[in-house]
């Protein structure tokens, strides 16, 4: 990136109100069919446009296609029945009744490849592309098939490949691996979870990276963050191995969350998209708070390595907010950008 701090987002975006019902997590679709194919890279076309307004370096599709960031890319697998769903805890936080893997998991066809291609057309500004991760796929279904977490992220791990692979030759600059569930299970993401992910961007020429949240602004999000004292030191538990990973970015939640900003220092090396807006609130941030966080992230990231980014998806905020928080991004970044130059 030849850009000094290129901005992007986390991922998702507000969809518009004639795709799916506004400033709602996982909304179901308004339109079907053909019509719906149109309206979403129709809602595509206008993300990607508001993204370039408010001057946002790396742009990505607000995910504008799914409904969800696990289950619309495990919908599109064999081996996993929706019909018949089943109720488990996800992240340990909240119960939700999820699809069950019943035979062995396969990538029948691309998933994303033919929206990455058709953002590829519309700009010549770098793409990022969101995937889930294994670990964080795995925690979304009821396995009664493998019955092994760590087989089955493997199975996920070489079908996240597949699909990745394909979107680099269709012209996407960077692959994100959405692993909030890295931030909960310590023990599995050290023993299996960074290895799996490894395999995920295996023979990849791309840039690739990895998203640690404390996830979206919801009740069971923000109930389970009340519980977590003052300091959060999830991150500490996983970032040396990280650190030694061959992933190159890693996506972090640093807008008033209590993750002691020093904890970076662990990571030190890899390129860090550090979270400066944040997306629990629909406060919009001043610019000059989003370059107070910068600035403080800059004593523990090389300033060629830091990437100013929100905490995580925007999708639940209204278009109103989330455009004032692209633009708070965009000029918090330029202020430091400029401070950096002098
Ligand atoms: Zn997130």
């Amino acid at each position: 990136m030849k850009t000094l701090l290129p901005t992007s987002t986390a991922g998702s975006l507000p969809k518009p109100s004639w795709l799916a019902e506004p400033e709602t997590l996982w909304s179901p679709w308004k339109l079907q069919q053909q019509e719906l194919a149109d309206g979403k890279q129709d809602a595509l076309r206008v993300s990607l446009h508001e993204q370039q307004l408010a001057g946002i370096d790396i742009v990505s599709d607000g995910e504008q296609t799914r409904q969800h960031f696990v289950t619309t890319f495990i919908e599109h697998l064999s081996g996993v029945d929706f019909e018949n769903r089943k109720t488990v805890k996800i992240r340990n936080r909240y119960d939700a009744c999820v699809p069950v893997v019943v035979g062995e998991v396969s990538r029948q066809k691309p998933v994303f490849v033919e929206d990455a291609k058709f953002l590829r057309k519309q700009t010549t500004q770098p793409i990022k592309w969101a995937l889930p991760g294994p670990m964080t796929m795995i925690d979304t279904l009821y396995d009664d098939y493998y019955h092994s977490r760590e087989k089955l992220s493997w199975e996920f791990a070489k079908i996240l490949n597949q699909e990745a692979k394909e979107l680099e030759a269709a012209g996407v600059d960077i692959i994100q691996f959405d692993e909030p569930a890295f931030n909960v299970f310590f023990d599995d993401v050290n023993d299996w979870g960074i290895a799996t992910l490894e395999r995920a961007v295996e023979g990849l020429k791309c840039e690739t990276a990895v998203h640690i949240c404390y996830g979206y602004g919801i009740k069971a999000n923000t109930d389970w963050k009340k519980t977590l004292g003052s300091e959060w030191r999830q991150y500490e538990e996983i970032f040396p191995k990280l650190q030694a990973s061959n992933i190159d970015i890693i996506s972090l939640e640093c807008q008033h969350s209590r993750v002691p900003m020093e904890l970076i220092e662990l990571v030190r090396g890899k390129k860090v998209m550090v979270g400066a807006i944040d997306v629990a609130s629909n406060n919009i941030e001043t610019p000059e708070e989003v370059a107070d966080t910068l600035r403080k992230a800059l004593q523990y990231v090389d300033a060629d390595k830091l990437y100013p980014c929100t905490n995580c998806g925007m999708a639940p905020l209204s278009r109103h907010v989330a455009n004032g928080k692209l633009q708070a991004l965009s000029t918090g970044a330029e202020i430091v950008r400029k401070e950096l130059l002098k």
